[in-house]
């Protein structure tokens, strides 16, 4: 129900944690984080209140890392266990997704992904895209390519923050039907499901439009169209207080 990226040069599991605390407020039933660090990705995601993945991290601290990903989920497909909270992963933990919404025709990719001889691990509609992307990047592409390419099949509402083992220092968001706003910073850049998530750094916020993807990197925030067209945004500042 919650969704925090960041790229900069913080901590990035403090600001994805700090993000996911602001948005507690929207209720959840599980939390999860998953960074960039050292060309592999680490997660560690948890059933329950924040505090039950605080515990986790401090009982196995993840790698410094300042690209990273965070959820809150409300479940709609799988139960809320463990595992199938988020980020999920692909099978070759390349590839790490986080989802807000429902993607209706999941059981058919689900299936497609399963014919190919691959072995999703969660009940979730989400897991299919860990596994749609990583194939994309396998095949060649850059992550933005992969993400644009994968969002234009699928179907219902999302709002998708991705990062990729081998591409640091960038998190890809997509949206549709479902909210996600990114916070303009300095030297530093942010996603959130809402504002809520990046306020305490930055003031200065993107709206994305409908199907539309956004690539951040510590000093770039470039927005397209699901085919890659260059897209219309909204700036704004937000002006209420904390
Ligand atoms: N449909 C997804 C799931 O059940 C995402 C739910 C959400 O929006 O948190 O895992």
């Amino acid at each position: 129900c919650g969704i925090v990226g960041y790229v900069g040069e913080r901590s990035a599991v403090d600001v994805v944690m700090g993000g996911l605390r602001r948005l507690e407020y929207r209720g959840y039933d599980s939390g999860g984080v998953a960074l960039v660090a050292d060309g592999t990705i680490a997660s560690a995601k948890k059933a329950g209140k924040l505090v039950n993945l605080d515990a986790e991290l401090e009982a196995a601290p993840l790698p410094h890392a300042t690209t990273g990903i965070g959820h809150t989920r409300w479940a709609t497909h799988g139960g809320p266990t463990d595992r199938n909270a988020h980020p999920h992963l692909d099978d070759t933990a390349r590839v790490a997704i986080v989802h807000n919404g429902i993607i209706e025709n999941f059981a058919e990719l689900r299936e497609e992904i399963e014919r190919s001889g691959r072995e999703l691990v969660s009940e979730t509609d989400s897991e299919v895209v860990a596994f749609l992307v990583a194939e994309q990047l396998a095949a060649g592409a850059a992550l933005p390519d992969a993400v644009r390419t994968v969002a234009r099949r699928l179907e219902g509402a999302f709002t998708l923050v991705i990062c990729d083992a081998q591409t640091p220092g960038v998190v890809v968001g997509a949206r549709r039907n479902s909210p996600l706003v990114v916070g303009r910073g300095d030297g530093e850049n942010f996603l959130g499901s809402d504002v809520a998530a990046f306020i305490e750094y930055t003031r200065e916020a993107v709206e994305l439009g409908q199907d539309q993807v956004v690539v951040i990197t510590a000093d770039d925030i470039t927005v397209t169209d699901f085919d890659g067209a260059p897209a219309e945004t909204t700036t704004f500042t937000v002006d209420w207080d904390l």
